[in-house]
C-alpha cells in the first residue's frame, strides 16, 4: 500500500524566449506551458509540465487545463504505488490529448519515485548518469543561420540540428553555411514535413556533393507519408529518423514494418512516459535508432526527459534544447547543466525539482 494521492494541482505556466523560435510549421515567441503538480497525503509533491504544441499534438495551453481538470476525479484519492493501473485508467478517458496526458504521468512519476527515495533516472534502468544534447538552430538566412551556428559551438555544442523547410536552394546553402562555423561539428537536419521525398533527397545529395555529411534527416516529409519517409531513406544516404509521424507504440510499429526509418524521435509530450517506455522497447527489439526530443519545456518538463534518457541508456541522439532558448528562472533540482551535457549524478529523490511559482 503506497501513499494517496490529496491533490492534482494544473495551472498556467507561461515562460519567456530569449529570442523568437521559427521552424517550417510556425513560429513561437513564448511558452505558454502547464504546470502540473500531484501532492500527496504526507505532503510530496511531483512535479510535470506540459509544453503545447497545437501543430504538432493538436494541444493549447486552454485544452490541457480543461482535459486535466476532467480528469482529476480519476487521480484524486488513488494509491500512488498502483501507478501503472492509475495512468491506464486516466489514458483511457481522454482519446488524443497525450500532450496534456503527459504532464500527469511526469508528475506521477516523480512523486512516486520521491516516496521510494530513488531517483528518477534509476526508477528508469540508472543505465548512464549524463547525456549530451545538440542545438537547434531556427529557420533564417543564411548570415542569420552562420550567426547562431558560430555562437552554437563557441558555447561548446558539437552537435548541431539545422531546421530546415526554406527550399533546396536557400537551405543548402545556410547548410554549408553552418559547416563554415563549425568545421568540426555533426550536423543534422529537421523539415518539420516541409519536404516532398524528391526535395529532401535533393537537398541531402546537394550538400553530400559539396563536401558535407548529415547524421541525421528528421521528419523530411508530411506526418501520413511513410512510402515518403521510405522513398529518403532508400535514396539517400542519410539515417531518416520519425518525429511527427510517431506518437504511439502502434504508430512506431507501422513505421518499421513499413522499412521507412532508421531512427524514431520520442518527445514525451507525444506519448507520455508509458508510451514512451513501450516505443523505446519496439525499436530497441527492431534493431532501430531512439532519439529523445522535446517541445517548449522548461527544467521541470525537461528533467523527465534527461532522467528517461540516463535511465535506458538506449538513446543515440539527444535534442533536449529548449532549456538553452528560454530564459532562466529560479527552480531547485532535475538535473546539472555544463555547457552542452545534462548530469542526473547526485540527484537523490525523484527528480529532486522544487519549484514556488
Ligand atoms: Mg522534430
Amino acid at each position: 500500500m503506497g501513499i494517496k494521492i490529496r491533490e492534482l494541482k494544473v495551472e498556467p505556466f507561461n515562460l519567456a524566449l530569449k529570442e523568437p523560435f521559427i521552424i517550417a510549421t510556425g513560429r513561437k515567441d513564448a511558452a505558454n506551458n502547464v504546470l502540473v503538480r500531484i501532492i500527496l497525503e504526507d505532503g510530496t509533491v511531483g512535479y510535470g509540465e506540459v509544453a503545447p504544441s497545437p501543430y504538432t499534438t493538436g494541444d493549447t495551453q486552454q485544452t490541457c487545463l480543461a482535459v486535466l481538470d476532467h480528469i482529476r476525479w480519476a487521480v484524486e484519492g488513488q494509491d500512488i504505488a498502483k501507478w501503472r493501473s492509475l495512468l491506464s485508467k486516466t489514458r483511457k478517458l481522454i482519446r488524443s490529448n497525450v500532450g496534456a496526458h503527459s504532464g500527469l504521468e511526469l508528475a506521477v512519476l516523480d512523486a512516486l519515485t520521491k516516496t521510494m527515495g530513488i531517483p528518477l533516472y534509476e526508477f528508469f534502468g540508472g543505465a548512464i548518469t549524463s547525456v549530451e544534447t545538440d542545438l537547434t538552430l531556427s529557420l533564417g538566412t543564411p548570415d542569420e543561420t552562420f550567426n547562431a551556428a558560430r555562437k552554437a559551438v563557441d558555447q561548446g555544442f558539437k552537435l548541431i540540428k539545422v531546421k530546415v523547410g526554406q527550399g533546396v536552394s536557400v537551405d543548402a546553402e545556410r547548410i554549408l553555411r553552418v559547416r563554415e562555423a563549425g568545421p568540426d561539428c555533426e550536423i543534422s537536419l529537421d523539415a518539420n514535413q516541409a519536404y516532398s521525398p524528391k526535395d529532401a533527397v535533393e537537398l541531402v545529395r546537394r550538400v553530400n556533393a559539396d563536401g558535407v555529411e548529415i547524421g541525421l534527416l528528421e521528419q523530411p516529409v508530411r506526418r501520413d507519408d511513410i512510402e515518403g519517409l521510405k522513398y529518403v531513406r532508400e535514396h539517400c544516404p542519410v539515417a531518416v529518423a520519425a518525429d511527427e509521424s510517431c506518437f504511439t507504440p502502434e504508430d512506431a510499429i507501422r513505421l518499421i514494418r513499413a522499412d521507412a526509418v532508421d531512427v524514431i524521435n520520442i518527445k514525451l509530450a507525444k506519448c507520455g512516459i508509458v508510451g514512451a517506455m513501450d516505443i523505446a522497447g519496439i525499436c530497441r527489439s527492431a534493431n532501430k535508432g531512439l532519439m529523445i526530443g522535446c517541445m517548449m519545456e522548461s527544467k521541470i518538463g525537461l528533467a523527465a526527459s534527461a532522467h528517461f534518457a540516463c535511465g535506458s541508456g538506449d538513446f543515440l541522439h539527444h535534442d533536449l534544447d529548449s532549456i538553452y532558448l528560454l530564459r532562466p528562472f529560479d527552480c531547485k533540482g532535475g538535473f546539472k547543466l555544463d555547457g552542452p551535457r545534462f548530469s542526473v549524478d547526485g540527484i537523490e529523490k525523484g527528480t529532486d525539482l522544487e519549484f514556488n511559482p
